[in-house]
């Protein structure tokens, strides 16, 4: 069974050969930090950690370089705004990112170098390419020359007549092509500056990943990540002078993931739509967020929208439900193999094919129905029997299989009852009630069964159903969970 993985160069399905087996390098552009991060960034972060993850599942050993943007205008235009040092802001946004990854599980990738800590390796960069004629200097700052690499808008499939036909040229433009692009920018006074042969000066933005990925990974890796967006200009122009400067493509496999919409809107800064992952993690579960981002293709685009993410969010409680069953089902771990091989098999033929989470989410569900079923039939089977033990037997190696299938999606790692306590919480987050509102019903409502008001306890219990809240009357008192339906 091999990995297969759409290339956006050969706009193609293809066999993943690693250069330098079991080695995989892999670089995924990070964010510029200047603000919190959105929900569209989250899937980014979300599909190349299921990729890093399941290269790792596969035997691989990969070494994952993610950068930090932390010298930008944007981030420059922010501190003036806000009275903070450019690299203030900068340090306050990595800190809030990191936040934001740890919530969702994210793992941290192996490298993590920022733009600011490489302006050498930029440098080196930028003369190479002003020595081979394919950069010039003009008023301290330098440009790559387009027109000087042939191979420019193979990755997009963009022609240069027909960008140049649709390129805005200003009038005071005085570069010499207006397809070209800064790759150092003299700095005005105040702004940050570093020394170079053309003055003081900050690096542009697309010379950065080229300058790392080939100092942490080689001239030539294996994987180059981002979303949809990053295509066109920047990965073209990381090709462009990559490629220019030391003559090889840089990477092998480009791999780009589809946009998040908001109930089917582009997320845009006119529409007002942009949510940020704490926003949306103040009335989600985490993990629940990850489970809906997996339940569409990578590449597919993907519809942020409540009725989406609550049925994600109930498809993962009712795993969570399964596994808080294990401990009293089967005390001990019965002996046996760590996991089962025709589910395992079954996934990774799944995941071979473009890592295609929505398909191998859904066999997973299907093996919970199939554990639940005999989770089901072991209630009405006699405990001493040899076919109870050999029934519990297969329920503990499902559910160990499906937790070491799922953790290669980043999904079922928590403690079953932790998970469901503060998936409650999450709930009730979402339909805007608390755990005191909840307390309150059900105090006032035993104070009415006391005195024997079965009205105004039906008219209780039917106020929190409508939230979604079950009560339960049991010997010890009144317990209550989440709704499912
Ligand atoms: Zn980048």
């Amino acid at each position: 069974m091999s990995l297969k993985i759409y290339n956006t160069i050969t706009r193609r399905k293809e066999k993943f050969v690693p250069i330098n087996p079991p080695k995989v390098g892999m670089y995924v552009c990070g964010v510029t930090v200047y603000d919190l991060c959105h929900i569209g960034y989250a899937r980014s972060a979300i599909v190349f950690d299921i990729i890093y993850r399941y290269m790792k599942f596969r035997g691989y050993d990969i070494t994952y370089v993610r950068n930090f943007t932390d010298v930008d205008d944007k981030i420059i235009n922010r501190a003036g705004e806000s009275g903070l040092q450019w690299n203030e802001v900068a340090e306050r946004y990595i800190e809030e990112f990191n936040a934001d990854m740890a919530a969702l599980g994210v793992l941290t990738p192996d490298v993590e170098p920022k733009a600011t800590d490489h302006i050498a390796e930029m440098l080196e960069m930028i003369e190479a390419l002003v020595d081979k004629g394919m950069a010039y200097e003009l008023d301290g700052s330098v440009y790559f020359s387009v027109k000087s690499f042939a191979g420019y808008g193979k990755l997009s499939g963009k022609n240069i007549d027909d960008l140049l036909s649709g390129a805005r040229v200003d009038v005071d433009e005085s570069k010499h092509d207006p397809l070209d692009f800064a790759l150092w920018k003299a700095s005005k006074p105040g702004e940050p500056a570093w020394e170079s042969p053309w003055g003081m000066g900050r690096p542009g933005w697309h010379i950065e990943c080229s300058a790392m990925g080939r100092k942490y990974l080689g001239d030539t890796f294996d994987i180059h990540g981002g979303g949809k967006d990053l295509v066109f200009p920047h990965h073209e122009n990381e090709i462009a002078q990559s490629e220019g400067s030391s003559g090889k493509a840089p990477v092998n496999v480009w791999i780009h993931n589809g946009f998040v919409n908001i109930n089917s809107e582009k997320m845009s800064k006119s529409l007002n739509n942009f949510s940020t992952i704490k926003d949306i993690l103040k009335t989600y579960h985490p993990e629940a967020v990850r489970f809906f981002l997996l339940t569409s293709h990578y590449r597919s685009p993907i519809d942020f929208n409540t009725q989406a993410i609550t049925s994600a969010g109930k498809n993962l409680y009712r795993f969570y439900d399964l596994f808080s069953e294990e401990k009293k089902l089967v005390p001990e771990a019965p002996p046996g193999p760590e996991t089962d091989t025709s589910p395992t098999e079954k996934f990774t033929e799944l995941m071979n094919d473009d890592f295609n989470t929505a398909t191998a989410l859904a066999f997973l569900m299907e093996e919970l129905r199939r554990i639940n079923h005999l989770r089901n039939e072991m209630s009405r089977m006699k405990k001493k029997s040899d076919r109870y033990k050999n029934a519990r037997t297969q329920f503990a190696l499902g559910v160990r299989t499906m937790k070491k299938l799922g953790g290669v999606l980043g999904l079922f790692q928590r403690d079953p009852s932790d998970f469901i306590d503060s998936f409650k919480v999450a709930k009730l987050n979402e339909v805007g009630v608390t755990l005191d509102w909840i307390q309150k019903l059900i105090d006032t409502r035993a104070a009415a069964r006391a005195e024997k008001n079965f009205a105004e306890s039906d008219r209780i219990r039917d106020e929190l159903e409508g939230k979604g809240i079950l009560l339960r009357d049991t010997p010890e008192g009144t317990t209550w969970s989440i709704s499912l339906d």
